[in-house]
């Protein structure tokens, strides 16, 4: 089968990617191995607000067109998230955001891309990459330009060899019954070993998860994920698992005719594991570069400079945060005293991907 595009993985990344690139008369057909796009939902399902979203980055340009959602998508809307510390302190941070649903948003977004005219199959996966050709459980695939949007596991980053000896953190959610403030919890220290565990209230119930340094905890997810939910009086249902990219974007994103965008690329906030907005502000970037690159106007390596100048600098400043917080994470004791150095202040300046020392 020959295709202009072909885009690995219907997530957030693919299908923004696929939107802008169809919508320029490319042919784009994209593929995933589930059998549901969205489900089963491994996600938190907090979206800042747009307005939040200009200040992690300024670079962003008409973020409106990508995030303004019917608002049947939109569960709840919280305008605070509380920092908890080890030792029960609670920072509380004006921070505007959107509680969604997963399995319905990922399903609006592959509709806005099919309605631009991408093609969709699902329950294919992508095999391996041989000399161009892209091996797939739908026969062999030969694409123009390939887009590795396979998550945080991207096995178009592996067989490309763009891999930087990425780091995941494993991370576990449930929905929870019961009513919950309208406030966005965040739990830092031994609860949830180097990450956080959270508490994210939807229309009724909760998201509740925790996500964690497999450096610094090196057991089951579950045992931590049990941990936490002991200190919690609700009952809940099936568990999902799944990684977060956290050390930082690939160092390479373009390579020959492939590219990588969102999670397979790494491009998450390293301060508070949010990788929506990115993967679509660069899923974006990605589509409307391909589709120039097509009509013979730029080459694809202009994707690499196009989103790191949106997004590299906060994601570099997160990481860095990141890294200077991993000492402290190692104890409670101390994690509690930094938080308290910090402040409401510092706090709300590291979620929000900026400078915490000046
Ligand atoms: C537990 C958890 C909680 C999170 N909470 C939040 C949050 O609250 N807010 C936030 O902004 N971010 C959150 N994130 C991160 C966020 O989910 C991701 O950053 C985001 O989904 C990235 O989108 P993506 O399209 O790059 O990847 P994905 O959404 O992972 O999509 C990748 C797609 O590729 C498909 N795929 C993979 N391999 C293949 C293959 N070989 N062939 C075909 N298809 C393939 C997968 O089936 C999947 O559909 C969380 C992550 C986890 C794990």
């Amino acid at each position: 089968m020959d295709v202009d595009v072909l885009i690995v993985g219907a997530g957030p990344a693919g299908s923004t990617t696929a939107r802008f690139c169809a919508s320029e008369g490319i042919d784009v057909l994209m593929i995933d191995r589930r059998r549901e796009i969205g489900y089963p939902v491994q996600c938190g399902e907090l979206l800042p607000d747009t307005d939040e979203m200009y200040t992690i980055f300024p670079e962003g340009q008409d973020l409106k067109e990508l995030f303004t959602l019917p608002s049947h998508l939109i569960q709840r809307t919280c305008d605070n998230i509380d920092l908890i510390s080890p030792g029960g302190k609670t920072y509380r941070c004006e921070f505007k955001s959107h509680v969604l649903d997963r399995r319905f948003f990922d399903k609006h977004l592959v509709d806005l891309a099919i309605n631009a005219g991408s093609r969709l199959s699902m329950d294919s996966s992508l095999l391996s990459l041989e000399n161009g050709i892209a091996r797939t459980t739908l026969g062999n695939i030969k694409a123009k330009v390939i887009v590795g949007a396979d998550g945080p596991n991207s096995k178009t980053m592996r067989q490309t060899g763009m891999d930087d000896s990425r780091m995941n953190y494993p991370a576990v959610t449930c929905q929870a019954k019961g009513s919950f403030e309208p406030v966005v919890k965040m739990y830092f220290g031994s609860v949830a070993p180097g990450g956080y565990g959270w508490i994210i209230p939807k229309a009724s119930g909760a998201n509740i998860g925790i996500g964690f340094n497999p450096r610094i905890f090196k057991g089951r997810p579950r045992t931590v994920f049990d941990k936490f939910m002991a200190t919690m009086d609700c009952e809940y249902g099936d568990l999902t698992m799944g990684l977060v990219p956290m050390s930082g974007p690939a160092s390479s994103t373009v390579r020959e005719n492939v590219l990588l965008v969102g999670d397979a690329a790494g491009q998450v906030m390293a301060t508070n594991g949010g990788g929506i907005p990115t993967a679509m502000i660069a899923g974006r970037i990605a589509g409307k570069t391909i589709a120039e690159h097509l009509a013979g106007k730029c080459s694809l390596s202009v994707y690499e400079k196009r989103w790191r100048e949106v997004m590299e600098k906060p994601l570099r400043t997160a990481l860095s945060t990141r890294r200077l917080a991993d000492i402290f994470f190692l104890n409670d004791r101390l994690l509690g005293m930094s938080m308290r150095i910090l402040g409401r202040r510092g706090l709300d300046r590291a979620i929000r991907c900026k400078r915490i020392l000046f």
